[in-house]
């Protein structure tokens, strides 16, 4: 099974098994998903029932994972708001027992802080990671899982953070993009040096380890 962890665009394939997105006043949770108050779309006016509708979808039979949620420095939402309704998600993240896949712009060294003062017991996926060397350490120091897409597939420096990364603390994900989660395994297998079937093996024990439904 090739396991993607994020995505936007299910592919309905039967050898993936995906995690899709969506927001608490979404329709249909009829396959497994994530569900969470994504920055972007903070408004304090329908916050109050967005954290209402959130609680009912996190006790759904689907549901495996808060999320995606966070913090954005890139936007013009006010990040103090920001960091308060994403508290709010690390509470409910531990209330349900749910792993919390988080969206994070320009704001490593906050979640990281917001980190150690809570202490969650689940696990924290930053996805979509394509920075450095340096902050891809500090996450996995901090006990913070990356996922990777994409991006992976053409930028020569994700591709460098990629080889010397634990499969340990890997996810691998297509997020917004329409590319095949099996190109991206591929791509990840090629630069590890490993075969696609030990990959898919120990991103399936990751999974089972975090996501203990
Ligand atoms: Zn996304």
């Amino acid at each position: 099974m090739f396991i993607n962890v994020h995505t936007h665009h299910p592919s309905n394939s039967k050898e993936v098994f995906e995690i899709q997105n969506k927001y608490p006043t979404d329709i249909d949770f009829s396959t497994p998903f994530s569900v969470g108050i994504h920055p972007w779309f903070l408004k304090k006016e329908t916050l109050e029932i967005e954290l209402f509708l959130l609680e009912e979808k996190l006790q759904h039979e689907n549901c495996y994972a808060i999320g995606e949620c966070g913090l954005d420095k890139a936007i013009d939402v006010d990040f103090n708001f920001q960091k308060a309704v994403f508290i709010q998600q690390i509470h409910l993240s531990e209330k349900y027992q749910k792993p919390m896949i988080l969206h994070c712009v320009s704001a490593v060294k906050e979640i990281i802080e917001i980190k150690k003062q809570f202490s969650p017991s689940q696990t924290w996926i930053f996805h979509g990671f394509q920075k450095n060397k340096q902050l891809a350490e500090s996450l996995v120091f901090n006990g913070i899982f990356l996922s990777f897409g994409e991006t992976v597939l053409s930028k020569s420096d994700l591709q460098n953070v990629i080889l010397d990364f634990p499969l340990d603390y890997l996810f691998i994900e297509t997020d917004n993009s329409e590319v095949s989660i099996v190109s991206i395994y591929q791509k990840i297998a090629i630069i590890k040096n490993i075969e696609i079937a030990a990959l898919k093996e120990k991103i399936q024990v990751n999974f089972n380890t975090i996501f203990k439904k």
